[in-house]
């Protein structure tokens, strides 16, 4: 940006001034706002307090040059130096004053909000100079409910901040972009103290089916936007003017706007919950507003909107578009004859190619020989390998199916990885230069180069992902790969397995319990989980309680009195354990206390393996005896057991908010094939009969009573499985990182496809 020009350049804009040419001055929000308005669409009153202020911020606060070599020097792939390199850029924002003419702009703009502008709501709008149009929607800062002048101020600074969380700067960085060409404006915005609230999405271009579909709920937008909520849907059919289909959600809370600042959520009375939110009359005017901007735009829009008694605000629009990012190296880009010669097969479990040296791990040990870029072979990971695991270029094993300990940690590191070669530890020699193919499960002779990156398939989405109905989720392991997650634009952590989170801390729960060393580990955990909830802001993430089978705790410390059993997993592990281990128990509640205490309310809590309601009902009251408000904790269960989804029902009565297809181990247990043996994994079969049987059968009960229902094994990485599922009615479905792309073009397909059978039976 050329100074001169820059100093020229108003600090605030109002949405009647803003011309599609100003989105650099504006970011994306803003223009498309004052874009809505020229329409004469009814936007909220606001101004934009626009990039060219932010810039002279930084330039005349003398801080621009500090903060852009910091951000040069940093390597994005190193978590730490991100985050602290991400904090110390946005204390740095903070703690300047904001220039006394910038202020002044600000104070007298809102002053001219008039009457209804006291409340604000204060949003980021990220712009980049190159690439105007490029998205950055969900990874800055957005205040509701904001009043007075400091309070606004202090925003607007916040929103600033914002453009340097870890998760923007990671992304940006891997997106290609400039930090110094990229700028944030800040929308401020009448606060619309919403009745009624959702989404609606218009047609599709392609296909011509001029069918809008309406999502929308009681309350302010965050409930239906951060999935808190199932909202209702509508399907309209612009050519006969008609409500062509309805479902009436069982909608739970509310977010309503609190005291001067913050919002709140509300338990809907029973008569609420199931009221239809809209009229006929009100979906055919959000329809009709939507084909407006439809028309306008030229590309199906995904737009917010909010109803105050009979008035209707248009909120945002967006094209519905996926953008890809460049992130992890996948396989496929290089054709199998310019490979050499195949030594090995087994399966790809973490897709990417890459070559190294062979280091052969017996023993934990021999772990200290890796070094960066290696490749490690062995019989199968554990958890005290995983920070060799993090060095590795490639891991290989000899035993192990999809959902192993060395598929599950590799998916989640994006390091390509085979499992369930066989014999790896023993074809293979140490030394030996040999190419991985993660995803075609091949071990190669040799070295090839790799793939250029534009040849790559990307997998990890952009932060405009295509909208769905049904919430696309990601499953995390390790707090570390909660920015990765993130970056997909993923609708929350549908599983965040924290015994990987302990395994790694070297020590069993019982040790710390033993030493009396209780709150380091209830501290541990916490900071584990955080780090995952401030990647998921406002989106649901769903922690599971501990499911380590016994022999993943054996060679920790403490993990000597571990009882050696013959069938791990049938044995002492998930909330049985839990159960019957209270103090192992308490401290996970705990850690899940004071994250609730500390307003983490997008916190869930899901037990693992239960077999029987009573399992789900003894749990609940033993947190309900620590003191957990066990009526407000958002808690539920996996379905992992046969007996499980023959109970759902009574599960449902037990007061469960969401239950979860844990197909890892469902198909294990339904079909008598243990899911880590390579030699039956042939028949380790989640399309069987049988396993769809139960998932048909607990998602009817789950739809019927209005209950989330979500999968979060690795079928629910699969685009067919999902394509079923999404037909069967499932409400979520939560993928690897990898995965989490396919898999919600696979939704979007399935959804539209099931959207027009209905609009043609309907016609
Ligand atoms: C499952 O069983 O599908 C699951 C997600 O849990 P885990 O793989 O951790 O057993
Ligand atoms: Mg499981």
């Amino acid at each position: 940006m050329c100074g001169a020009s820059m100093k020229e350049m108003p600090n605030i804009l109002w949405l009647e001034e803003i011309k599609k040419e100003d989105i650099v001055s504006v970011g994306g929000k803003g223009a498309s706002l004052g874009e809505m308005t020229s329409l004469g669409l009814p936007v909220p009153k606001a101004f934009v307090v626009t990039a060219q202020a932010f810039r002279k911020f930084l330039i005349e606060k003398g801080i621009e040059d500090t903060i852009f070599r910091r951000l040069e020097r940093l390597d994005v792939d190193d978590n730490d130096s991100l985050e602290s390199v991400s904090r110390e850029v946005q204390n740095i924002v903070l703690s300047v004053d904001i220039p006394d003419h910038i202020k002044r702009d600000i104070v007298d703009a809102y002053a001219r909000m008039g009457a209804n502008g006291e409340v604000v709501a204060v949003r980021s709008s990220a712009t980049a100079e190159d690439l105007p149009e490029a998205s950055f929607a969900g990874q800055q800062e957005t205040f509701l409910n904001v009043l007075g002048d400091d309070d606004l101020l202090e925003a607007v600074q916040r929103c600033w901040a914002s453009l340097y969380g870890a998760r923007a700067i990671y992304y940006r960085a891997k997106q290609g972009f400039d930090d110094r060409g990229v700028n944030i404006a800040v929308v401020v915005q009448d606060l619309i103290r919403s009745e009624k609230s959702g989404v609606l999405f218009t047609s599709h271009p392609v296909t011509g089916e001029p069918l809008t579909i309406v999502e929308g709920s009681w309350g302010l937008g965050e409930a239906v936007v951060s999935g808190s909520v199932s909202p209702d849907n509508y399907v309209f059919d612009l050519r006969s003017g008609r409500v062509v289909d309805r479902l009436i959600a069982e909608k739970e809370i509310m977010i309503v706007p609190e005291g001067e600042r913050g919002v709140k959520t509300v338990n809907l009375t029973p008569e609420e919950r199931i009221a239809p939110v809209l009229s006929d009359d009100e979906v055919a005017r959000l329809a009709t507003f939507g084909k407006i901007a439809e028309e306008h735009y030229g590309v199906p829009q995904d737009i917010e909107w909010a109803i105050v008694g009979d008035e209707i605000f248009i909120l945002q629009s967006r094209p519905i578009t996926t953008i890809r990012q460049p992130d992890i190296p996948r396989a496929g880009a290089k054709p199998a004859s310019t490979l050499g010669e195949v030594l090995l097969e087994g399966q790809g479990a973490s897709p990417g190619i890459a070559s190294g040296r062979v280091v052969i791990v017996r023993d934990v040990r021999d772990t200290s020989t890796i070094e960066e870029g290696d490749i490690l072979v062995t019989r199968m990971t554990n958890p005290d390998m995983v920070p060799a695991m993090r060095r590795v270029r490639a891991i290989v094993t000899d035993e192990g199916g999809m959902t192993c300990h060395a598929a599950i940690v590799s998916r989640e590191l994006g390091t390509p990885a085979v499992v369930g070669t066989k014999k790896a530890t023993k074809t293979l020699q140490d030394g030996q230069v040999i190419t991985v193919d993660g995803e075609k499960g091949i071990i190669y002779e040799g070295a090839v180069e790799a793939p250029a990156p534009a040849a790559q398939a990307t997998t990890v989405a952009a932060a405009a992902p295509i909208v769905t109905g049904t919430l696309v989720k990601v499953n995390v392991s390790l707090p570390e790969a909660a920015e990765r997650a993130a970056a997909t634009g993923a609708d929350g952590v549908g599983l965040l397995r924290i015994e990987h989170l302990i395994l790694g801390l070297a020590k069993t729960p019982g040790w710390y319990v033993e030493h009396g060393e209780e709150e380091t580990f209830i501290n541990e955990l916490y900071t584990g989980i955080k780090t995952v909830l401030d990647a998921f802001p406002g989106k649901s993430v769903w922690v599971r309680t501990l499911d380590a089978p016994t022999d993943e705790f054996r060679n920790m410390e403490g993990g000597e009195v571990e009882p050696i059993e013959h069938n791990p997993m049938l044995g002492w592990r998930g909330i049985r354990r839990d159960l019957k281990s209270p103090e192992q128990f308490r401290m996970q509640v705990e850690a899940f206390k004071r994250l609730w205490a500390a307003g983490y309310s997008n916190l869930g809590v899901m037990f693992p393996l239960v077999n029987h309601p009573a399992e789900f009902i003894q749990a609940r009251a033993m947190m309900k005896e620590w003191g957990v408000d066990v009526e407000k904790a958002i808690l539920g269960v996996m379905i992992e057991v046969p007996s499980s989804a023959i109970l759902i029902e009574d599960f449902i009565k037990a007061g469960i908010r969401f239950a979860s297809f844990g197909t890892n181990d469902l198909v294990q247990y339904t079909l008598a094939i243990d899911r880590n043996n390579e030699h039956v994994a042939d028949m380790y079969e989640p399309e069987h009969p049988a396993v769809l049987w139960l998932i048909d059968y607990a998602i009817r009960a789950c739809r019927e009573h209005g209950v989330e229902c979500s999968i979060c094994g690795q079928a629910g990485s699969d685009p067919d499985m999902v394509a079923w599922l999404v037909g069967h009615g499932i409400t979520s479905v939560s993928a690897n990182i990898d995965a989490v792309v396919r898999i919600r073009e696979a939704v979007a397909r399935k959804e539209r496809q099931i959207l027009l059978d209905a609009a043609r039976r309907n016609a």
